[in-house]
């Protein structure tokens, strides 16, 4: 697939992308926004709300139905462009929830799309109609708490829950490694035959890559209970040690990613912390 940004290809009958121009370390070449459907279309991850990117979405559409207007979920790389899109083409905006506040404090953080409101917010496996077919909602949460995938015959459309060129981002307190986790086995049960990740290339093999991202979470999360079995140690510390040479703009994120998987150590019991510190309780356990 050619990088060209903001023109429609063709990926394969009924499902097309536009390439967003937002490339940055956490969105490869950027955000793919996929046009499905043939006479009548629907819109997934709109994207940024960036005027070229908008004309040529709106161009892509053409002189077709926009039957819905779909997010993933409200990062501000998938959801911004919903609303200007909707008032441009009258289609309405279906798909995951906006993001609940919890009174003990947000769970939103900069990279958060606060304006998203949706007209419609499908729960899992609730589907609409789009051009005699269904899209169909498949609730993915871990990434982040209102994920959704997006089932289209045997394709499915993975967002960031499953992306095509690097693992995913899962970051507390909306992230949450044990929800990631149930998440990628739930795909793992479905037998999709290719996923389209807003970001990264197609998956062809998804059986085959979904066990290889669950078995790089268990490397991962031995790897931090290792750490903190031979002493008490502090995330910068167990980042240094677990993520050599890691690209310094993706250090924040390996934080977040190693907080989560020890948040989900210490719901099982096995890590406890004390001030910035995480230690072994020694009672390992994997359910
Ligand atoms: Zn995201």
């Amino acid at each position: 697939m050619s990088e060209r940004y903001e023109v429609l290809d063709e990926i394969e009958p009924g499902i097309a992308r536009v390439l967003a121009h937002n490339p940055s370390a956490f969105t490869y070449y950027g955000t793919q926004t996929y046009v499905v459907g043939d006479d009548e279309v629907a819109v997934i991850d709109p994207g940024p709300d960036d005027p070229a990117h908008l004309d040529a979405l709106v161009d892509s559409v053409g002189g077709r139905r926009l039957a819905a207007i779909l997010c993933t979920h409200t990062h501000r790389d998938h959801s911004p462009a919903a609303r200007p899109l909707s008032e441009r083409t009258g289609a309405p905006v279906i798909g995951c929830a906006p993001l609940a506040l919890e009174a003990v404090g947000p769970r939103a953080d900069a990279s958060f799309d606060g304006d998203y409101s949706p007209d419609r917010v499908l729960e899992d496996g609730e589907s609409i109609e789009v051009d005699g077919r269904s899209l169909i909602a498949v609730a993915t949460p871990g990434h982040t708490s209102n994920h959704l995938c997006f089932a289209w015959g045997d394709a499915l459309f993975t967002g960031d829950h499953v992306m095509g060129w690097s693992t995913t981002v899962v970051v507390p307190p909306d992230g949450d490694m044990a929800d990631y986790m149930a998440s990628l086995d739930k795909l793992r049960k479905r037998s999709d035959r290719i996923y389209f990740p807003a970001h990264g290339p197609p998956v062809t093999n998804p059986a085959q890559y979904v066990r290889h991202l669950v078995g790089h979470r268990l490397q991962r999360e031995a790897q931090i209970l290792r750490l903190v079995t031979e002493r008490p140690r502090n995330i910068e510390e167990i980042v240094a040690n677990a993520y050599p040479g890691l690209d310094p703009r993706l250090t924040t994120a390996a934080g977040g990613s190693v907080y989560a998987h020890l948040l989900d150590l210490e719901r099982r019991g096995s890590v406890v912390q004390d001030e910035d510190l995480w230690t072994a309780t020694g009672s390992a356990s994997r359910s």
